[in-house]
């Protein structure tokens, strides 16, 4: 009885999919037929929302034409390469989920997560965080000065900012609307991400190397 009251929650929910994408040419295509085939299995309604951060190469070409976008996947340009996090800022403040899941283009964060990403919001919190196991594809030297980096930044933050947890976690309404309200312009988004608080849980996963590119 309360599974069967959950999933009909869920039917009437809408979970948005952020994805910023800059020069992502050579692999977008196999990031959204891998989308594609995860969002047609999902519980609930879903929106895409791209955001290219100032592509020089074929990329938003080959969103346009894949799949004639309608109201369920939108496409938002930026006049020039701003980065990441202002292709992020951008995206959030655009998005009409009751959560939304942050992905990359290369598949280092694997679509097919959604699902267990999903189930752990319904059990009740309002962030999923995805923390890193394996770092492939990565020198040592990142690897390194990462670790240092965390060290040195949750030192001096009064914010506990979670080593090798990237962009890619599912964030409530609740959260998404405190970061827009936000003053800030020039965001550090991890910072941002976990400065709200609430409920919060974490799911594990081995990180790919970035797939092409
Ligand atoms: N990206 C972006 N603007 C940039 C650089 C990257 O929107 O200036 C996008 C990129 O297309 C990808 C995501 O941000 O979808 C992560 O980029 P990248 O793989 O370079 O970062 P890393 O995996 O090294 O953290
Ligand atoms: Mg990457």
């Amino acid at each position: 009885m309360i599974a069967y009251k959950a999933s009909t929650q869920l039917r009437e929910k809408t979970l948005s999919i952020l994805v910023p994408v800059y020069n992502e040419s050579c692999v977008i295509d196999t990031f959204m037929t891998r989308l594609q085939q995860v969002i047609e299995n999902l519980p609930c309604k879903t929106e895409v929302v791209f955001v290219d951060d100032g592509s020089k190469d074929d990329t938003c070409l080959k969103i346009e034409r894949v799949s004639s976008l309608g109201d369920s996947k939108r496409l938002i340009k930026l006049s020039r390469n701003f980065g990441k996090e202002a292709a992020l800022c951008a995206g959030l403040e655009s998005v009409k989920g009751d959560a939304v899941i942050i992905l990359d283009a290369d598949l280092q964060d694997p679509p097919e997560l959604i699902p267990k990403m999903l189930t752990c919001w319904q059990s009740g919190v309002d962030v999923v965080n995805m923390r890193r196991t394996k770092r492939e594809g990565e020198t040592w030297f990142k690897k390194f000065s990462a670790k240092c980096f965390y060290r040195i930044l949750n030192w001096v933050s009064d914010t506990h900012i979670p080593e090798n947890v990237g962009d890619f976690r599912l964030i409530g309404r609740c959260v998404i609307d405190v970061i827009n309200a936000m003053p800030e312009k020039n965001l550090y988004m991890k910072g941002i991400l976990s400065w709200p608080g609430f409920r919060t849980q974490t799911l594990f996963f081995d990180r790919d190397a970035r797939a092409q590119g």
